[in-house]
């Protein structure tokens, strides 16, 4: 930022003091005020110049410079404002001023237009050498020995026995509903508050996704809701023949009563932890909790291949599976021999390159993000219509996204907050919006706890902050006080 002290200056100064307070200064432009130090307009070095150029000797005062009138703004400026007026008065820098006319700040378009992401990928420093290796080797794709370490190691990170890279989660979860036998006709239990890659799969096998609430407590799969859809489906003659859990923001479901439950139907649970890679349910790690678990590794995800996926199992004969499907379900014979449809859905050698160096940082990036939502609570812990999402006391959340509610009562809401801070070049998102709203899953049944839909609240209320590892300070201080400034 910078100072205005060293860049206001009267029209009793010289000439040559003003070039070279410009000089000192290095900002290219000068801050004219009257001697009450009320603003007058901006000076610039092409200013000074025109004036030479015109005869003006270096001794003579700033009152040879013609009175303009330059373009300020108010200081209830939002960053959309001010550079829509600069585009329009084809500057680089404005003054705001305050009500008795005097400049408070001097914003430079290279730091306004500066926006702030949700979550970009954080690159730590061992991915180059491996995709290095790869191309040293010419090992670029298919397979090859990125491949098989990225699974080894992500297999023993998370401690589950085996792992099968893939191009994507959707990837995984598609190959995990083949996997359970979902198929034709079948009915596929899914939590309701996700991304459309939980229930698009379920739609690829021609089943049919029949959703389930969350838990206010976790946002999350309530096992109340799941109960009482088994319930339903048990008096109407039929079952499910797979229950997707997705963990959501990095935050694990709770695990115990819906494996319980699931037991007790003797359905498998497909868990979908994209985006919880590095949290904990009761110190064991999310994903390695139903029959088959999918992690992604998505750009906007904790950490990421560029895009990738992993789907993970105890089963070694499900893996193998995985794999042999992910390959175009090649039979083994000298000529291409097929018994079964298969996909294209392996990961390349080189995109595992990049996932083993960002396994590395994994839990670097896990506590930078849970740092991020420490900060938030803490440094806006007066706000009070705030509500930041729940950790359950079992709960090790890897805060892959800082989420809140903003309460419906207050005055101004989370849609117009959003919308707010995206005026400050901001990126905030609102919850995922249900899967039982979408226009694509209309008509799909839907089993709630009690009578009110929670999914339905979250969305309507939630709103996710920017929560990169690689924010820096003064990023997050920005979001902080945009976010003061607008809710106090
Ligand atoms: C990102 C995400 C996916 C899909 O992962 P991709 O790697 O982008 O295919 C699935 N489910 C959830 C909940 C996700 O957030």
């Amino acid at each position: 930022m910078i100072s205005i002290n060293e860049i206001l200056i009267t029209r009793q100064a010289t000439l040559k003091e003003a070039l070279s307070k410009l000089e000192t200064a290095g900002t290219g432009i000068l801050l004219l005020v009257k001697e009450t130090g009320i603003f007058e307009r901006t000076i610039t070095d092409g200013d000074l110049r025109r004036l030479i150029l015109a005869g003006h000797q270096l001794d003579e005062t700033l009152n040879i410079l013609p009175k303009i009138h330059s373009t300020i703004i108010k200081k209830e400026y939002s960053r959309r404002e001010v550079l829509s007026v600069m585009n329009a008065a084809v500057i680089n820098h404005l003054p705001v001023i305050d009500d008795a006319g005097k400049v408070i700040e001097l914003l430079e378009r290279k730091e306004i237009d500066q926006q702030i992401l949700l979550s970009t990928p954080h690159m730590g420093s061992a991915e180059r050498e491996y995709v290095d290796e790869a191309f040293e080797t010419n090992w670029i794709a298919p397979l090859g020995p990125n491949v098989d370490a990225f699974e080894k190691e992500l297999a023993q990170k998370v401690d589950i026995k085996h792992a099968a890279a893939l191009i994507s989660g959707t990837a995984a979860i598609h190959l995990g509903l083949r996997l359970l036998g979902v198929s034709q006709g079948d009915k596929v239990f899914c939590s309701t508050l996700t991304f459309a890659a939980s229930a698009n799969p379920i739609i690829y096998q021609g089943a049919e996704p029949v959703f389930i609430d969350s838990d206010r407590e976790t946002w999350n799969m309530s096992p109340t809701a799941l109960a009482n859809a088994f319930a339903v489906a048990s008096r109407e003659g039929w079952k499910p023949k797979a229950v997707v859990v997705v963990n959501l923001y990095g935050q694990s479901a709770d695990m115990d009563p819906i494996i319980d439950i699931c037991d007790q139907y003797n359905v498998p649970i497909l868990e979908d932890a994209a985006e919880s890679l590095g949290a904990h349910y009761k110190s064991k790690h999310s994903g390695t909790f139903g029959k088959l678990g999918a992690f992604s590794f998505n750009g906007n995800k904790i950490i990421t291949t560029s895009g990738g996926g992993m789907l993970v199992s105890d089963d070694e004969e499900l893996i193998n599976k995985a794999r042999f499907l992910s390959t175009q379900a090649r039979d083994p014979a000298p000529h291409y021999e097929h018994s079964e449809i298969g996909y294209n859905y392996r990961m390349s050698n080189i995109l595992a390159g990049v996932g083993r160096g960002q396994l590395q940082v994994l839990e670097e990036r896990v506590k930078a993000r849970r740092s991020v939502f420490d900060t938030y609570v803490k440094e806006l812990s007066d706000i009070y219509s705030i509500e930041w999402m729940p950790q359950p006391e079992w709960s090790y959340s890897n805060r892959w996204l800082t989420t809140a509610t903003i309460s419906p009562n207050a005055k101004i809401g989370s849609k117009e907050l959003i919308k707010k801070l995206s005026e400050d070049f901001i990126e905030a998102r609102p919850v995922w919006k249900p899967m039982h709203l979408q226009p694509v899953f209309a008509g799909t049944r839907y089993f709630t706890a009690q009578n009110t839909s929670i999914a339905d609240e979250l969305f309507e209320n939630g709103i996710c902050f920017p929560s990169g590892s690689n924010m820096t300070t003064q990023q997050l201080e920005r979001i902080i006080n945009a976010v003061r400034k607008i809710l106090k």
